[in-house]
């Protein structure tokens, strides 16, 4: 019950990105193609992605997600941190009305 208000308000948005493009927001397009994330991700996240040879990306997901390198899980974490903080800011600035989704 208590994170009713959220789904509600993510079924109102129809679970498209908050930055514009059609692709909805999951892991995948948050970790590899939002451009909302580009900066944070080129800073945490391309050393790794330049070293695997997956391109599917259920194998990139496994690949940094498996938790099999603590060094990759630290980076994965502090991508994910500042994600969710460069979130909250582009939802305030765009002035997106969504009760619950600053709990997100
Ligand atoms: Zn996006």
């Amino acid at each position: 019950m208590r994170f009713l208000p959220t789904y509600k308000c993510l079924q109102e948005l129809s679970q498209t990105c908050i930055c514009g493009s059609p692709s909805v927001e999951n892991i995948s397009h948050i970790l590899f193609d939002c451009q909302l994330y580009a900066p944070i991700r080129l800073e945490y996240l391309s050393p790794f992605l330049e070293r695997t040879v997956h391109r599917d990306p259920i194998h990139r997901l496994s690949y940094l997600l498996s938790g099999s390198n603590v060094y990759i899980v630290r980076k994965v974490a502090k991508f994910v941190t500042k994600a969710a903080a460069l979130r909250t800011q582009y939802v305030e600035q765009i002035g997106v009305s969504c009760k619950g989704d600053l709990h997100i």
